[in-house]
């Protein structure tokens, strides 16, 4: 009898357990690591801050987050959130519960191996040189795998922009990836950089205790109604100074801390040089469909794309590459992906996104990928209603910040949803 071909998952957050999960009902002989105690990646709230310079805190979850998307469209294609939870915008303890119970409803645990940190991969001839540190023993062994699904998460590592005169302010700066509660700025003028998710809901958050918030931004439409009191809106900071900052529109102010909103980098510490993946200004290459390694396709890297809807493409991707690794689909010649990555890059430096850190954003363009990773593997694409309802959420974190998280959605069928309890667009 043929031996199971056996897949490495490196991860345990919602994408690892996607991936696990799916290569298992694929039939195939599946593991996940993870390099924490317990599953769930990013929404594992913790106060734990790094205890040295060479720590690292993983998730970037703070106090009284809600979900900036409902519920409704962050379930899993095939298990959704329990309909006995009211909200559609809900906290991450509920977030990490339904990821427990999908681990359990699959029978997932006994695949996975808490405080299991894969510290390097590297390709052989014919297959995956795993080294697995296993934090428990404290012994380092190398495993050999068939395929390997990266799902390392890439909301850990902060992108702190190069601003001039940086050195020079005499205040507190963090980035947004060790906020954890608002009372840290108790009656503190506070300026915070970027108007993304993050941005904006610390933002609403640190108001309540601050002083004064100064929310810099370079959004094209300022967000009028989003904010109340005690937040001033400011454009790009021109130039740090020591007690505050210059705007690019000539006005300065003082305050007392900094907090970068600024987003994350992609970073894969594991991943040996021979593995053949470079990151450049956030741009992971040379993959295929966001997804591939293209110089060793046995490779899939689970969820880079961001503005998208996270489970839904997880598990798209992951049902995509499945079909390549069971032998159900082949890969295209090696120059064909590559003529296609190349072809698919040129469009988005044409539609004016000459910037390689918006390589794998997607907005829009995500429903023109899951088309096409449908057509190309027949697997089933999202739903009308989620690609509806996901129409109806966008953006709304911007102009209606205050008011967006008390929508309630509920889904009647694969085209249909009720907004409040009224027919939805
Ligand atoms: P993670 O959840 O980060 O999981 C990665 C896992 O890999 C971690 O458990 C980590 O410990 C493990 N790991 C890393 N390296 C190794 C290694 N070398 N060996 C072993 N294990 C390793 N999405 C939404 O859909 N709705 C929202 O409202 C929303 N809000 C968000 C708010 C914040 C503050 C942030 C940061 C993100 C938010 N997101 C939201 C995005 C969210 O991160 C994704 O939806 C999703 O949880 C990412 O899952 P992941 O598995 O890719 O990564």
């Amino acid at each position: 009898m043929d031996q199971k071909r056996r897949v490495c998952v490196i991860g345990a957050g919602t994408a690892g357990l996607c991936a696990l999960k799916n290569s298992l009902e694929a039939g195939l002989d599946a593991v996940a690591y993870e390099r924490g105690s317990q599953i769930g990646g990013t929404w594992i709230f913790s106060e734990e801050m790094p205890k040295d310079d060479y720590d690292e805190v993983h998730s970037s979850m703070y106090e009284g987050l809600r979900t900036n998307l409902p519920k409704e469209v962050m379930g899993y294609p095939d298990y959704s959130y329990p309909e006995d939870i009211p909200d559609s915008f809900i906290t991450s303890q509920q977030v990490l519960d339904f990821l427990r119970s999908y681990a359990d409803h699959f029978k997932l645990r006994p695949h996975i191996k808490l405080q299991h940190e894969v510290i390097r991969v590297r390709p052989r001839l014919d297959d995956w040189e795993v080294y697995v540190w296993d934090h428990s023993t404290n012994t380092c062994d190398p495993v050999y795998f068939d395929f390997v699904y990266v799902c390392n998460g890439h909301y850990t590592e902060p992108d702190l922009p190069d601003i001039p005169g940086m050195e020079l302010f005499g205040g507190k700066t963090m980035h947004s990836h060790l906020y954890r509660k608002a009372d840290k700025f108790t009656d503190e003028k506070v300026l915070i950089i970027g108007a993304g998710p993050s941005g904006m809901d610390i933002t609403n958050h640190v108001r309540v205790a601050a002083k004064h918030v100064f929310l810099s931004h370079h959004l094209p439409t300022t967000p009028n109604t989003a904010f109340m009191g005690n937040v001033t809106q400011k454009p790009d900071v021109q130039r740090f100074t020591k007690e505050g900052a210059v705007f690019t529109d000539g006005s300065s102010e003082s305050f007392d801390h900094v907090m970068f909103c600024t987003g994350y980098k992609y970073t894969f510490p594991c991943l040996s040089t021979d593995v053949g993946i470079q990151v450049i200004d956030n741009f992971v290459q040379p993959l295929w469909k966001h997804c591939i390694n293209i110089n060793h396709p046995t490779m899939a890297f689970v969820g880079l794309p961001f503005n998208v809807i996270p489970t839904h493409i997880f598990d798209m991707q992951v049902r995509f590459t499945l079909k390549f690794f069971t032998g159900q689909r082949e890969f295209p010649p090696r120059e064909e992906m590559l003529a296609e990555l190349e072809l698919e890059i040129g469009e988005r430096w044409g539609c004016g996104v000459h910037n390689r850190k918006k390589a794998h954003q997607m907005g829009e363009r995500q429903f023109v990928y899951y088309n096409e990773l449908a057509r190309i593997a027949g697997i089933e694409n999202i739903k009308p209603v989620i690609h509806k309802l996901m129409k109806d959420c966008g953006k709304k974190y911007i102009f209606e910040l205050d008011t967006y998280r008390s929508n309630r959605y509920t889904i009647v069928d694969d085209e249909n949803f009720l907004k409040n309890g009224r027919a939805g667009a």
